[in-house]
């Protein structure tokens, strides 16, 4: 039994089953349909239990979602009631009382003039959502050339069609189509591989530049939106410089670009704030999406948050009956959303002073593990890190062992009690906010001894001499 009181398969079983009938995602060609992965049965707080009863500290909060930790009451009994109350009704001509209150609540913590909400089932659909709505907002306001969509290197906004096109991260689009007539990209803004001997502040200047030119180039009345994590997350956890999101909000704002924060992973927690745009980078962008920590996962939902400005623009245009023909079926779905104003309970009851409290404790620790050879650079803010694993820590270059070496440490850690997420030479580490300094401890801690016996067995077979 799990900790849930749910009578479970045994393992082999489950896996077994998964093998013959189950399709993961981001499969390869040579194993779709036929793979298993590490079997999870139960959470409990800031630890999961695999398929063989193994407790693991949950590195990544599952996919940076789990922010207020696992099997929390409140929740459970929030998402049970409801359903007893209200399961479902049709958005299409109906509405609930807890997406009204969810989305004022959303609302009052959100920068600038962001004032409505609408939601979706998850990350993909709330950034489908944003680009759909800049197309309608500029086809009813008569700019039916201003689509083009900035994007940029090491992003990561989804895998619907037109949120995966803007994705940028090595192996995205290798082998998949994209809507590529309507992308265009831009720099990565990841200090750590700006050239040798550039600062930082030239290297923001840079990136800066490059945007104002290709505005230029291109022409403002034919790009409709920006789009950008605060932090790129996926990519590896990239920060970026210093006063470079401010100052491309003020490039879209002069050239009337939307800029659309793609907040899926920095929002509800992760950075210590309901929302990051304002209150650590200090930005008011006119659309923000948002899912995953939303519900701290429980219930798949996630959403945009919409300017004000840009509504009343709508309403005030000459074509009053032209149609957002966009929603979804769990759009203002009430399970979903009673569940993530309990959620947002916690969050501001605690969980969110918590986060700020343990943040520099997360991030020192982390930046310990620089010490170690194979580590090229350990970077972060908030409950988000990422440590870097380079082959040759001077040429930065990711050599072709390091293509898995973060599956290695990821290997390592799993025995001695460590989910890490590892992608392709990077670890990165995301864990429930309510991670006490010990629990930090411990995690540092594994991921050290995972990441030297990687050295170990990279020494061993003659592939690294660092
Ligand atoms: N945007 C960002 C920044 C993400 O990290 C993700 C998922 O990791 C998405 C969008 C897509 O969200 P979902 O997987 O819920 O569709």
């Amino acid at each position: 039994k799990a900790g849930g009181g749910i009578e479970m398969l045994p393992s082999e079983d489950t896996v077994d089953l998964a093998k013959r009938h189950l399709v993961q995602p981001w499969p390869t060609a040579g194993e779709i349909g036929a793979e298993t992965r590490s079997l999870i049965g139960s959470g409990d707080g800031i630890y999961i239990t695999d398929g063989d009863g193994k407790r693991l500290i949950d590195g990544p909060a599952g996919m940076w979602c789990v922010n207020v930790g696992h099997r929390r009451e409140e929740l459970a009994r929030v998402m049970y009631d409801q359903a007893m109350q209200l399961s479902y009704n049709t958005p299409w001509y109906t509405m609930n009382e807890p997406s009204a209150v969810l989305a004022e609540r959303i609302a009052g913590h959100a920068p600038g003039d962001l004032s409505h909400v609408f939601f979706t089932t998850g990350g993909s659909s709330a950034v489908e959502s944003a680009l759909r709505f800049m197309q309608f907002y500029n086809n009813v306001r008569g700019r039916t050339e201003k689509k083009l969509i900035l994007s940029r290197g090491g992003a990561y906004h989804g895998s619907t069609y037109l949120s995966a096109s803007l994705n940028g991260r090595p192996r995205d689009r290798d082998w998949m189509d994209g809507a590529d007539e309507l992308i265009v990209k831009l720099s990565s803004p990841d200090p750590f591989r700006r050239l040798a001997g550039m600062s930082v502040a030239a290297f923001c200047d840079r990136l800066v530049a490059e945007f104002a030119e290709t505005v230029k180039r291109i022409g403002a009345d034919r790009i409709g939106a920006f789009v950008g994590e605060p932090v790129q997350a996926s990519g590896g956890v990239i920060v970026p410089p210093e006063g470079y999101l401010r100052r491309i909000r003020k490039i879209c704002r002069d050239n009337d670009i939307l800029f659309i924060a793609d907040e899926v992973v920095t929002a509800f927690g992760r950075l210590g704030h309901v929302f990051a745009s304002g209150d650590v980078f200090g930005i008011d962008p006119d659309i923000i999406t948002f899912a995953k920590g939303v519900t701290s996962g429980y219930f798949p939902l996630g959403g945009m948050i919409v300017s004000e400005r840009l509504l009343e623009d709508l309403r005030r245009s000459n074509h009053p009956t032209a149609m957002y023909a966009h929603g979804l079926t769990y759009t203002s779905h009430p399970v979903g959303c009673a569940v993530a104003l309990a959620n947002l309970d916690l969050l501001e009851n605690g969980v969110l002073a918590h986060a700020r409290e343990v943040t520099p404790y997360f991030q020192a620790q982390l930046k310990t593990l620089e010490e170690l050879p194979l580590v090229g650079e350990v970077r972060g803010v908030g409950l988000m890190a990422c440590v870097e694993c380079v082959a040759d820590r001077d040429s930065k270059d990711p050599l072709e062992l390091d293509r898995n070496v973060g599956q290695r440490i990821d290997a390592h850690c799993h025995d001695l009690g460590l989910l890490v997420r590892p992608l392709i030479n990077m670890c990165v580490m995301s864990p429930p906010l309510t991670i006490t300094r010990e629990q930090i401890d411990d995690m540092v801690g594994i991921l050290r001894e995972g990441i030297s016996r990687t050295m170990d067995d990279l020494r061993k077979e003659g592939v690294w001499r660092g």
